[in-house]
């Protein structure tokens, strides 16, 4: 068996169930969660965690689960990763919270530095720090009204955002996002996304630009549109990958119109696909990036990176927050960018993405109930449907997932039809233990769903 360095002491790289799931420890912690925890708080698995690493998460009670989920795309380079957990350790003890916009601290622009570096495109560029994702959403849509005088903001179906009140009113989906939460911001216009396996057959990326921004011509009015905003691959909307010249089609349409196209990476950043972003795929240069999730390692920082003189338009005093690029986050997020560079955790990607889309593409041939499979590099997904239909099945969905955790795997779902099994494990799993993961998914699919 394998073990890894976590920065604690070695943890064992292995599938290992010793109680029910979840334990006794897990129940009691629940129990004190249910009474004092807003049950407004989701929750995916009911069990507690007391240590993470390389590609495992273990409970209270012991039990040691393969992450395909990384906190939600999180902990790309693992949890308590060791040059994260030093550099931490060391930033700690120096200071902790000085705010960078009272007594600047040389992390914060290191951050900001690593950011222009690893961003998609060569022009000079300038970033701002935050704490979440939603954050760096909402300051990436302040800029981009800021830059270009204008209001309004394109966003696709099924993209998600954050929760906050603007990116709620940029999210597509009601339940559990907005349902309730309005009144919603204004001045946001929704258009059709590319989505190759529910749009005509055949549809190029071309034509789906067209048939979405011939909606904000006729609607909107090109000269109004300060940003179209758009997750170059959908995180929480299933993993929806454009059409091959979508996204080279918007950008070409931003810059004729004057408008910011504005890459939301948060999900799909920093090596999780098999490159820095997502956007490089296809060579496409946002004029802003939005961070978060991967950058630090699993400590909260969000970024806003992008061409200097539009992140320059805002006035002294316009950007900023008491938290936003806290030390110890910056701290992180270097020895993160370090520990991607050193492991060549892109390539990492690539190599879980060529061992798994095989295999769930044998589990399409074995059952009926896998529509699509999909995804790049480490952010992979397939799409669940009735039998020789495309009818979303979001409740067989739900008992593989549920299957899964069972046995000792995490997964996650997603999608508008909530019928995606997501796959987004930390970058430094192991290919046994990717390949021990595989093997449940491919049982509870089998014990779940009739075979072809
Ligand atoms: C998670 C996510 C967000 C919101 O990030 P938070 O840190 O949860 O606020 C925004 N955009 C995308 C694409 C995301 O995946």
């Amino acid at each position: 068996m394998t073990h890894v360095l976590t920065g604690g002491a070695p943890l064992a790289q292995q599938r290992r169930l010793v109680t029910e799931v979840p334990g006794p420890r897990s129940l009691a912690l629940l129990e004190r969660r249910i009474a004092a925890v807003a049950s407004g708080v989701g929750g995916t698995l009911p069990v507690f965690v007391e240590r993470a690493g390389g590609g495992v998460v273990v409970d209270v009670d012991g039990n040691s689960f393969i992450d395909l989920g990384s906190g939600i795309a999180v902990v790309s380079v693992g949890n308590s990763a060791p040059l994260v957990v030093e550099a931490v350790q060391e930033q700690v003890a120096a200071f902790t919270h000085t705010c960078f916009m009272v007594t600047p601290y040389e992390g914060y622009v290191a951050v900001c530095e690593e950011l222009a570096r690893v961003t998609p495109g060569d022009h000079a560029k300038k970033s701002a720090l935050f704490n979440s994702g939603a954050e760096a959403v909402e300051n990436a849509v302040k800029v981009a009204r800021h830059a270009t005088g204008r209001q309004a903001v394109v966003v696709f179906d099924h993209a998600y955002h954050g929760r906050t009140n603007l990116t709620m009113a940029l999210t597509a989906k009601n339940m559990p996002y907005k349902d309730g939460f309005g009144p919603f911001a204004p001045e946001i216009y929704r258009v059709p996304m590319s989505y190759p396996y529910r749009d005509e057959p055949g549809m190029t990326g071309a034509q789906a630009a067209a048939r979405a921004l011939g909606l904000v011509e006729s609607q909107v009015g090109a000269r109004n549109v300060a940003a179209v905003l758009i997750e170059p691959i959908q995180g929480e909307g299933g993993f929806v990958v454009p059409a091959p010249g979508f996204l080279t089609a918007v950008a070409e349409w931003c810059r004729a119109s004057g408008a910011l196209f504005v890459a939301d990476e948060i999900q799909s950043g920093f090596c999780r696909t098999g490159d820095w972003f997502a956007c490089d795929a296809e060579g496409v240069v946002p004029d802003l990036v939005t961070t978060a999730k991967g950058i630090a390692g699993g400590l909260p920082l969000s970024a806003v990176t992008g061409r200097a003189e539009l992140m320059d338009a805002v006035h002294v005093g316009g950007l900023g927050g008491t938290f936003g690029g806290n030390p110890l986050a910056c701290a992180a997020a270097l020895a993160s960018i370090q520990t991607m560079r050193a492991l060549d955790l892109a390539g990492a990607a690539r190599s879980i993405g060529a061992t798994m889309l095989p295999r769930l593409h044998a589990l399409q041939q074995r059952t009926g109930v896998i529509g699509d499979v999909r995804g790049r590099g480490a952010m992979i997904a397939v799409e669940l449907v009735r039998p020789g239909t495309k009818d979303p099945d979001p409740q067989l969905t739900g008992r593989i997932a549920q299957e899964c955790h069972a046995q000792g795997v995490i997964v996650l779902t997603a999608g508008t039809y909530g019928n995606v099994l997501r796959f987004l494990p930390p970058l430094v799993i192991g290919q046994e233990l990717l390949a021990e993961a595989l093997d449940v998914v491919d049982a509870a699919v089998a014990e779940h769903a009739p075979a072809a």
